[in-house]
């Protein structure tokens, strides 16, 4: 029989046609595009339904609700399917990934995201492969995962980040080797796929946001969807001359989760005044604070060096070789239940869904 994928459309270079005023999505172009693709018939290729988000958006307009709703998309569909591709913008396709990742606990069927850097509609783009090879790896491969599929790897979501404006391999996962390259073949590299029963993930009853869990199709091991309530959450960059005493006035009570960008291993300069008051903010606010590296690779680690001293005094935690886009939505997603302030942040240094290696 056939393998059935769910192509959900949400936007993107991918799907954008040429309008007056420069490229955009534009609603029904794209089943009009497969409708004329030859590949997609071949006997080789699975069946799909395509789904197509109203409005269709350009990546940078992607939030919360978005993923919600790609999120209860999948939940709904789960058992009809035998994976899922998301086609979606480059620009914040990583979060979407990260943000999926942990949304849809025990996950036992692939959910490919890519998209293109050149529209499906020009001449050069990159989007036929991208979008054959996802839809392959969605019906056949079984990965038990989020992934993102471009420019010939399949990487794991919560460990990719977009590493360039302009080339057709934009996407990375520094710290994660590949799960598939494909060539010639399409290699899948089993020993890096993540087992279906690994790690944990955090399930509760009732969330804050009172929408629920929800679970699709009553399975033994049955999909477990957590929507994301809409936290206060920042990112703050440390740079040479950083001046903490600007960034007061965003550390107040709604804000429940800062991700804060250290150097190297986890250090930032040792101006103690400005820092320790937004420190002593955050802890007399039960703000979640997670440092992360600006390095590409490696991880930050707290303690390692004098500099962090002062993170660690304020109940700051390491978030390891966490990209910025898994911290930021595992914070959503741990913010988003019921959890006590100490289990969020023991959990922000656990490995729950192969978004990080932890201390090694
Ligand atoms: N701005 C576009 C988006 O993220 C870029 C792209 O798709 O490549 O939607």
């Amino acid at each position: 029989m056939k393998k059935r994928v769910c192509l959900l459309h949400t936007g993107g270079t991918i799907g954008m046609a040429l309008t007056d005023h420069g490229y955009a999505p534009k609603a029904g172009f794209m089943e009009q595009a497969l409708s004329v693709m030859d590949e997609l018939k071949l006997p080789e290729m699975p069946e799909y339904d395509l789904i197509e988000f109203s409005p269709l958006l350009d990546s940078s307009n992607i939030s919360v609700k978005e993923w919600n709703q790609i999120g209860r998309h999948i939940t709904e569909l789960y058992d009809k399917y035998d994976g899922f591709v998301i086609l979606h913008g480059t620009d914040t396709m990583a979060y979407t990934a990260s943000a999926l990742s942990f949304m849809l606990g025990g996950l036992t069927k692939p959910v490919v995201l890519t998209g293109s850097q050149i529209p499906l509609c020009q001449l050069r783009t990159d989007a036929r492969d991208n979008l054959v090879t996802a839809l392959l790896i969605a019906a056949e491969s079984k990965i038990p995962e989020v992934c993102l599929y471009f420019g010939s790897a399949l990487l794991r979501g919560n460990r990719s980040t977009k590493i360039s404006s302009d080339q057709l391999i934009a996407f990375d996962s520094p710290n994660y080797p590949k799960l598939a390259e494909a060539g010639v073949r399409i290699t899948i590299n089993e020993r890096n796929v993540r087992n279906r029963n690994a790690g944990q993930y955090v399930r509760r009853e009732a969330d804050n946001d009172g929408a629920g869990h929800g679970e699709a199709g009553g399975h033994a091991a049955a999909l477990d969807f957590t929507p994301f309530a809409e936290h206060q959450i920042a990112v703050l960059k440390i740079f040479p001359g950083i001046q903490f005493e600007v960034f007061e006035n965003i550390m107040t009570e709604q804000l429940k989760g800062i991700v804060i960008e250290a150097f190297g291993a986890g250090n930032i300069p040792d101006q103690r005044g400005a820092l320790d008051r937004l420190l002593e903010a955050a802890k007399a606010n039960r703000t979640v604070a997670v440092v992360c590296t600006q390095c590409l690779r490696g991880s930050a680690v707290l303690g390692k060096y004098e500099t962090s001293g002062s993170l660690i005094e304020a109940g700051a935690v390491s978030g390891y070789d966490l990209t910025v886009e898994a911290a930021v939505t595992k914070l959503y997603y741990l913010l988003s239940q019921n959890l006590a302030l100490e289990e969020i942040k023991l959990l922000m240094g656990q490995d729950l869904r192969g978004e990080m290696t932890g201390p090694v």
